[in-house]
């Protein structure tokens, strides 16, 4: 939270936390609400622009604190109107965003850590191995600056971002306190307004983790199955042999029921030719979900050089997808989008390089391994 100025950067603060900020320097706690409506509805960060605040404030401030996104390296936006950013961090590695406009409405996907150390076989982001945890400032700077680029002031009037999915690069569930605290900037009034049926956290499976999240928060969830056994998943998502199906279903039953209301889990599975696409793998999987009330999100694999996999056919495509529909699943297939800038899941690495070069720089980056004992530790315990 404290930069190496040893100012607080306010942007990462939820409601609480901020209120405690302006307690601690003297000041009264509704400054918080203030401050929090310009950073997050009008995307300001200059306390000069707080047209509602005193000038010794506004001093005062400057001289303890500031408002700082992590830094933009580019931005593009595709022919179909997705826009990807790649920003950087404090770590000095990259991350990506991106905004998938739908109709009326329009997702952003935030990354949560820089890399991943749960290294799913067929996952880009996997390859690189963990670099670094976001602090909640970096995850929320992704919302902040996403939503600064539409000029859509106040973000709260004619949104241009409706929903906010953590699908981009990292496990969110082992970044917890901050990617919980962004989530609730997201939600709150005060910084995003958007519901929670509408900010969706994924995960490949961190067990204790979903317990750990219902006691915080209701945001919806989406589990990343892409298999229907375990000696598959074994394969496909090593944090299987840690978390079996089993396990990891009941898990996400828990949550679900904790919400207390009609909401479905979201099942995300990445179609692989050959490998989890057969009509097989689709019985068994109508099998395994009978009785958890979700809706079927397939992903046909998005390709990135070395990866041994293969997206499959639309015809395999179609009949894993008619298999589940007739079993009486809910079931779509997700569109690949941005693909002219490279803004598919999976193929987020976080790394500003001219394309031609990007297969060299997957040879490089699968030397680099894991840097962090907490989440290699998570992956042993
Ligand atoms: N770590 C979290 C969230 C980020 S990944 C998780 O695994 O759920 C977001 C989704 O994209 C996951 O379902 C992931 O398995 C999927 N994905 C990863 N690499 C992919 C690829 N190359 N093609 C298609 N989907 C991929
Ligand atoms: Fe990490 Fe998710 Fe990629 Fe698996 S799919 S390596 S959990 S980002």
């Amino acid at each position: 939270m404290t930069t190496s100025a040893g100012k607080i950067n306010l942007l990462g603060l939820t409601q609480p936390e901020m209120e405690k900020f302006f307690e601690s320097i003297g000041e009264k706690r509704f400054r918080a609400g203030q401050v929090m409506k310009w950073i997050h509805h009008f995307g300001v960060d200059d306390f000069d622009a707080m047209s509602n605040v005193g000038k010794a404030l506004r001093e005062k401030l400057k001289g303890v604190a500031e408002i700082r996104g992590p830094e933009v390296v580019s931005e593009d936006i595709s022919s179909d109107g997705t826009r990807k950013w790649v920003v950087r961090v404090a770590s000095g590695s990259c991350v990506e965003t991106v905004y998938i406009p739908q109709g009326k409405r329009g997702t952003l996907c935030v990354s949560s850590q820089a890399g991943c150390a749960l290294d799913c076989s067929f996952c880009s982001t996997g390859k690189q191995g963990f670099n670094s945890n976001l602090t909640a400032a970096e995850v929320i700077g992704q919302v902040w600056i996403a939503n600064k680029s539409f000029g859509s002031v106040p973000a709260t009037v004619d949104r241009a971002i409706t929903n906010v999915v953590m699908m981009g690069m990292g496990e969110p569930l082992l970044n917890f306190d901050n990617v919980v605290a962004a989530m609730h900037l997201m939600m709150d009034d005060l910084g995003y307004g958007i519901s929670k049926r509408r900010v969706t956290l994924s995960t490949s499976g961190v067990v204790p983790m979903i317990d750990e999240l219902a006691k915080h928060i209701d945001v919806s969830l989406a589990l990343s199955l892409h298999a229907p056994n375990d000696a598959l998943r074994n394969e496909l998502v090593p944090i299987n042999k840690k978390y079996p199906l089993k396990v990891l279903l009941e898990a996400c039953q828990r949550y679900m029921s904790a919400l207390g209301e009609k909401r479905v889990l979201t099942v995300e599975y990445t179609l692989l030719k050959d490998v989890n696409d057969q009509l097989e793998h689709a019985q068994e999987m109508a099998v395994l979900l009978k009785d958890v009330p979700c809706k079927i999100n397939l992903i046909p694999f998005n390709p990135f050089p070395h990866s041994g996999y293969e997206r499959p056919s639309n015809n395999a495509i179609r009949r894993f997808q008619d298999y589940l529909h007739h079993a009486g699943f809910n079931v779509t297939v997700r569109t690949t989008r941005g693909e002219d800038i490279d803004a598919a899941c999976g193929q987020l690495v976080g790394q500003v390089m001219d394309r031609t070069r990007r297969s060299e720089r997957y040879i490089a980056v699968r030397q680099l391994g894991s840097e962090s004992e907490q989440q290699d530790s998570a992956m042993r315990n």
